[in-house]
């Protein structure tokens, strides 16, 4: 018999409301422990509401968050012992070094003598720290700041950790050496769940992903299963001689065509199939039409993609016109 795994983090029909407006409006995921989860959403779509009601620093409006197994409404000062938090924003702590920083810290989560001396240590050399040691915060580069606040967060050896918007603002560089950090994390079988706009970036990090929109989960997949293409459709990108308006408007008017993206120099175009008849036909139709094409080739679907996709589903829906009522058992007998 196989035993049910204890989800890390467990989030039942969360709602949390300002007022009038629904930030989070029945949320509900699982997320089992060892695994990243990114978790992908426009601005204001209700990630940060999420993630602060899961680091107890806000009530939800109604709905059951667990980590751990543990309620977060009712046992905050447990569930913090399990989380590492965070958040988008570093704080005001200006005058002081890194060390004292994490000294600071680490004094707040009670850690005293050599056990304390040693948990800095750690995250210092976890978080390659050890050579701003003296340095104030004030002069921390933006990347040295983020690193800074992942290594408190760990500071007490954190199960799960939830990181909000981590990689927002750093340099490419600065981006990698988080990428890798959160790998060894991963390694090391915490869970982290960690939102971010660049999807791509996600990808390469998370086991799967969450989409939130208006406050509501769209999907829940893995990285690869959403860029395989299960659309029914083949994307081209597409590159002319010259004004790259004639291609834009072929493809707005073209049978079996969609336009998807205007570049610079061409467009990426939608073609409504996979059979290769179909695509070369739309191709040579491209060609006998006259438009200028230099270079085009078939593409794998990008995240950005899926997820627009799916908010394009989700907005036809909407539009639709609901079902027809059946008739009822007394008209059908009539
Ligand atoms: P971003 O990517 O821009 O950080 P987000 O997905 O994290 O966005 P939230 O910060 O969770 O979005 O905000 C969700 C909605 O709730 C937004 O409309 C926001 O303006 C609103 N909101 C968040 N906090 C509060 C608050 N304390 N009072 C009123 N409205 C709030």
């Amino acid at each position: 018999m196989t035993v049910p795994v204890q989800p890390a983090i467990e989030v039942i029909d969360l709602h949390r409301n300002f007022g009038n407006l629904r930030a989070v409006d029945g949320v509900s995921f699982k997320i089992n422990p060892g695994t990243v989860v990114g978790f992908v959403g426009a601005n204001g779509a209700g990630k940060t509401t999420t993630m602060r009601i899961l680091a107890t620093l806000d009530y939800p409006t109604r709905g059951i968050i667990k980590v751990g197994g543990i309620d977060v409404v009712q046992y905050p000062a447990k569930v913090r012992s399990k989380i590492g938090w965070m958040p988008d924003s570093f704080g005001t702590y200006h005058h002081m070094t890194v060390i004292e920083y994490l000294d600071f810290f680490a004094r707040a989560l009670g850690f005293e003598g050599q056990e304390r001396a040693d948990r800095i240590a750690g995250v210092m050399d976890f978080a390659d720290l050890n050579p701003l040691s003296e340095r104030l915060i004030d002069n921390l580069s933006k990347g040295m700041g983020q690193r800074l606040c992942l290594g408190r967060a760990l500071l007490h050896d954190p199960e799960v950790l939830i990181l909000d918007e981590p990689a927002a603002g750093l340099d490419p560089k600065a981006r990698v050496e988080l990428k890798h950090l959160i790998r060894i994390l991963a390694e090391d079988g915490k869970t982290v769940l960690i939102s971010s706009h660049i999807l791509s970036e996600l990808a390469e990090m998370c086991d799967s992903l969450l989409f939130i929109n208006e406050g509501r989960i769209i999907h829940q997949g893995s990285a690869e299963s959403l860029k395989r293409d299960n659309s029914g459709t083949t994307l081209i990108q597409v590159e002319v001689h010259g004004d790259a308006g004639k291609l834009i408007e072929w493809a707005q008017m073209s049978p079996h065509v969609k336009l998807k993206e205007s570049l610079k120099k061409g467009a990426r175009i939608e073609v409504d199939s996979i059979d290769d008849r179909l695509v070369s036909e739309v191709l040579n139709r491209m060609i006998k039409d006259g438009l200028p094409v230099i270079e085009f080739h078939r593409e794998e679907r990008k995240l950005e993609d899926a997820f627009i996709d799916i908010l394009e589903e989700i907005e036809e829906k909407k539009l639709s016109p609901p079902p027809l009522a059946a008739p009822s058992s007394e008209q059908v007998e009539a």
